[in-house]
């Protein structure tokens, strides 16, 4: 079922709404077409104990600054490109720099995580599509491109997303969702004791600023190992320059894909709240943010947030695919759509 409701007004006075998404065990996404934002997850337990696992604001106006990116679309280019360019066939493309020399995330003010985006309810299928248009040139990427985001909730827990773009020309496309989550509730303070795997093996190594030397490293014995089980505390402030470089975990894994399309990528285990979440993904990446740098802050409900109160499982092509050699470069042009999917699943320990 969908329910849509009133979220705020833009400065513009266009109208801003929320979308309900609701399933038969009580589950609730609440997704917004301002920035196709994630706003509240209400996920059950065993004890069907609902809880509210996702980082966000109250109102549309907290949107507008959303300095952490809480439950953010995130996008043209997701996570870091070197020195703020790209080349592609011969023209060099310029986004803003606006961390370290690098480009984070395209733009902090003007990225489609700030822009309205169109909405389409799809009752039969539990679903919101949201879609964006933007034009050749706009905060520096080629291509005049159309942006698809949709949000669907299943009754087995699943909250699916589904990424789509096409575009007239060339261009670099590298979308992702940036919630952060805790299993206990947004509002518990801490995800250090949750427990972590990651189907990775290796990581992209980095260098101070976040941006990938290109080579990839092996896990094994270091703190970035949770090829089992670990608990994300145990090792976080351990003495290892790439954790150090970056004051905690804020890296991107490299997925050991058995095979093309969808697979379980990572789970984190929370036994207290008694709640699991899957991630599924089909890309090759996924960075884990433990949230190091939420500032603190406030939050939905009064609650205060601060550093690793929610941990971030971002799916994507790997930080600078646009340059970095030897990483798999999203590509979007004529012929070329891009699509991708991404799950979020919920379920308690004793199922
Ligand atoms: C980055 C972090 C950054 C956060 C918020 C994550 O995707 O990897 O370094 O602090 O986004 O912008």
């Amino acid at each position: 079922m969908v329910e849509i409701n009133k979220f705020g007004i833009l400065n513009d006075e266009r109208e801003v709404s929320l979308f309900s998404l609701k399933n038969k065990n009580g589950m609730q996404a609440d997704v917004t077409n301002y920035g196709a934002i994630l706003v509240n997850l209400f996920v059950p337990n065993g004890k069907n104990e609902l809880a509210d696992v996702n980082l966000g604001y109250d109102t549309l106006e907290e949107y507008f600054v959303n300095g952490p990116f809480l439950g953010a679309t995130v996008g043209p280019i997701a996570n870091r490109t070197a020195n703020g360019k790209f080349e592609i066939d011969g023209f060099v493309y310029h986004l803003d720099v606006n961390e370290n020399g690098n480009n984070l995330h395209s733009h902090f003010d003007k990225g489609m995580h700030k822009v309205l985006w169109d909405a389409t309810v799809d009752e039969a299928e539990n679903k919101v599509v949201f879609s964006l248009k933007a034009a050749d040139g706009e905060l520096g990427f080629p291509g005049n491109r159309e942006f698809f985001v949709s949000y669907k909730l299943t009754d087995d827990n699943a909250l699916e997303i589904h990424y789509a773009a096409n575009s007239d020309k060339d261009t670099i496309i590298n979308l992702t969702n940036h919630s952060y989550f805790n299993l206990k509730g947004h509002d518990n303070n801490s995800i250090l004791d949750e427990k972590l795997w990651i189907n990775a093996s290796q990581f992209t190594e980095i260098v101070p600023g976040a941006i990938p030397t290109g080579r990839l490293c092996s896990v094994k014995g270091t703190p970035l190992d949770f090829t089992s089980f670990q608990v994300i505390g145990e090792r976080i402030n351990d003495e290892y320059e790439q954790l150090q470089l970056v004051g905690g975990y804020d890296h991107n894994f490299v997925v050991d894909k058995k095979e093309d399309g969808l697979e379980k990528v990572a789970e984190v285990v929370d036994e207290v709240a008694d709640r699991i979440m899957e991630v599924y993904s089909d890309l090759p990446g996924i960075q884990f943010y433990a949230g190091n740098f939420i500032s603190a802050h406030k939050g939905k409900n009064g609650a205060q947030y601060g550093n690793r109160h929610g941990l971030a499982l971002e799916t994507q092509y790997f930080p600078n695919s646009a340059n970095q050699e030897g990483f798999a470069r999203p590509i979007v042009g004529p012929g070329k759509p891009y699509a991708t999917t991404t799950i979020y699943k919920f379920k308690s320990c004793n199922s």
